[in-house]
This record gives structure tokens, sequence and C-alpha cells, in this order.
């Protein structure tokens, strides 16, 4: 169900616990941690508590719950000095655009010059 800890989640792992991930911040809702395959001097993934498959379906099912992630994806950057250069919020979603975990997180890359188009 929406929310409720999955057993085969690795990201619910980690909220529990039972995972290691060096968490830079946390709040009542949510968790920032480094990505263990940065791809940018600053790589922090912030995700949900709760389980939600991806970015759409928690802006469905707990709109409150996505605004926490953006805010606290804000405060990451300005945490980790990138504020200024500027920085980036990915979503990956769905497999073929790149989302290997699905329970929804938002990466923050930022520290180095970003290109656009993405790859
Ligand atoms: O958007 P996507 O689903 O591909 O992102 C998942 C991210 O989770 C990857 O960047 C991967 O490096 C990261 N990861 C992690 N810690 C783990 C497993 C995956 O930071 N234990």
């Amino acid at each position: 169900m929406a929310g409720e800890p999955q057993d085969d989640c690795l990201f619910c792992k980690i909220v529990a616990g039972e995972v290691p991930a060096t968490v830079v911040r946390a709040s009542e809702t949510t968790l920032a941690f480094r990505d263990i395959n940065p791809q940018a001097p600053t790589h922090v993934l912030v995700i949900p508590k709760a389980h939600h498959a991806d970015a759409a379906a928690l802006a469905a099912e707990a709109p409150q719950l996505a605004a926490d992630v953006l805010r606290e994806a804000g405060e990451v950057a300005r945490q980790e000095g990138v504020e200024e250069g500027g920085y980036r919020i990915v979503f990956n979603t769905g497999a073929g655009a790149g989302q290997t975990v699905f329970h929804a997180h938002a990466h923050v890359l930022g520290g180095r010059g970003l290109t656009w188009p993405p790859g």
C-alpha cells in the first residue's frame, strides 16, 4: 500500500537503518544521504521516509510530502554550498529514464558545470 514500508525496497531499508548510508540531513518526513556512485562533487539523494514508487506517485499520493522533499533538496544545496553556483534536482521516473530504485528520490547535483540537455 502507498506509504507503507516495502520488504524488498533498498531505500526503505536505509530508512530503517538496515542498510548503511552517509546521511547528511534528516527531517521528520525525509532523509538525505550521499549517493554511493556520485556523478558530481555534490550528489545527494533526498527521499521521503514513506514508500512511494516515484516522483509522480509521491505527488499524487502525498502532496505535502512531495513538497517536503523539494524543500529539503533546496536545504541540502544550501548546506553543501552549491546554491550560489546553481544545482540540479533530478527525479528519474521509470526504468526507461534510468530509475533503478523504485522509492521516490530527488538527486541533488552540484559543484560542477551542468550541461543541458542531460545525457
Ligand atoms: O535514479 P536512480 O533510481 O537510478 O537512482 C538510484 C541511485 O541510488 C543511484 O544514483 C545509485 O548510485 C544510488 N544508490 C545509493 N545507495 C545504494 C544504492 C544505490 O546511493 N545503496
